[in-house]
């Protein structure tokens, strides 16, 4: 017995961790992995964890016609049987409320008219004041497990179930005993221990003026980092504007207040998601305003001024924020 403890501390002083990562689309995003282990079932975890993606695809997305939340926007009547529809439901309605709507799970009508892959010039006025009258987290009455959609209102929950998601497959790989691992979900990020079981994880955030170029980056640990930005997904129209993503819910145009990258951090990372398009909604005086008050929230607000980036983050993340706009974008950590 004193022979097998003996042999495993002494196995595990000497065999280092090995890296494994793999990248993959799902969430129609770039979705990349990495974990520190010396277990050697790093490859089998994260395949696992990819699983774990799909399966919770299948409930959230709206876009996909054979999941359970496609059918729900088509019935308007529901009762809910699967727990983890009705708990991002339920926390889709906490943030529309605590973000004064400017989060919003209904927007489906009004995120369909803007759909940036296939028009290339924005919607008209009565098409858009058409889609806000089927659009509007009011519209979604739930009661217990009894889901009714008013006024054919149907629920997008693509700002917030990215978030959930990897709190998913981040929960799998800890109870799996993975403790030092990075997920990469299109710019939600959920960082966990020490990257080689050594140092802090360095999340770099991109510089929306130049996606080749970083604004800054943070070193972190066990923190989701999630970016919301207007430089991804946009069509640029005749009269020369960017028509980006995120919408307004009160004007029911892209929301256009100035920022153009907003990044919150914390400890949840489906209040991340869902906080990063709300502040990313509400322009940088309102948004700081509301991330210095709420607990366990941290954000970085990049803009321009007189044609300067600007950046300004919270009072929590000065001293681990580091500003290095220009320098060029590093995409492997191996590198910082
Ligand atoms: P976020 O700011 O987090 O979210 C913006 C997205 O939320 C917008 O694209 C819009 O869908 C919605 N939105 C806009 N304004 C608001 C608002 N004010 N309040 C609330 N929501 C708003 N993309 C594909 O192209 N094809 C797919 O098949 C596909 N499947 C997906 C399946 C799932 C389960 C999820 C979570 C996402 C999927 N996506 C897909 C991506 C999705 O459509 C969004 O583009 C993505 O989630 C946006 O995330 P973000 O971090 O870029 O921006
Ligand atoms: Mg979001």
């Amino acid at each position: 017995m004193r022979f097998v403890i003996i042999m495993s501390v002494f196995l595990s002083l000497f065999n280092p961790l090995k890296k494994y990562d793999k990248t993959e689309l799902a969430m129609g995003t770039v979705v990349t992995i990495t974990l520190f282990d010396k277990s050697g079932k790093g490859n089998l975890l994260i395949e696992e964890a990819f699983k774990i993606a799909s399966e919770y695809e299948k409930l959230f997305s709206s876009k996909d016609s054979e999941s359970i939340l496609y059918k729900y926007n088509i019935q308007k009547n529901a009762v809910i049987e699967n727990n983890e529809i009705l708990k991002l439901i339920n926390d889709s309605l906490y943030y529309a409320q605590l973000t004064e709507g400017t989060f919003d799970p209904a927007l489906k009508a009004l995120i369909s008219i803007w759909d940036f892959e296939k028009i290339k010039e924005p919607p008209s006025n009565e098409l858009i004041k058409y889609a806000q009258s089927r659009s509007g987290y009011k519209n979604i009455k739930l009661s217990d497990n009894k889901l009714y959609l008013a006024n054919e209102a149907s629920i997008d929950l693509g700002a917030i179930a990215k978030g959930r998601i990897i709190e998913k497959m981040a929960e799998f790989l800890t109870e799996s005993g993975i403790t030092n691992f990075m997920i990469n979900a299109g710019g939600d990020i959920a960082v966990s221990g020490l990257y080689n079981g050594k140092r802090k994880w360095n999340i770099a955030i991109a510089d929306p003026y130049n996606r080749s170029r970083t604004a800054g980056f943070i070193r972190m640990t066990d923190k989701s980092i999630v970016t919301s930005g207007d430089y991804e997904r946009y069509f640029t129209a005749s009269d020369n504007r960017r028509y980006h993503h995120i919408i307004d819910p009160f004007t029911g145009y892209p929301a256009d207040n100035g920022l153009n990258s907003v990044t919150v951090i914390s400890s949840d990372s489906t209040k991340a998601d869902a906080l990063s398009t709300a502040f990313f909604v509400m322009g940088l005086e309102r948004a700081l305003e509301a991330a210095e008050k709420l607990d366990d929230v941290e954000a970085v607000f990049i803009y321009k001024k007189e044609q300067k980036t600007q950046i300004t983050v919270t009072s929590g993340i000065k001293t681990v924020f580091h500003e290095n706009l220009g320098f060029e974008f590093i995409l492997s950590p191996d590198s910082f």
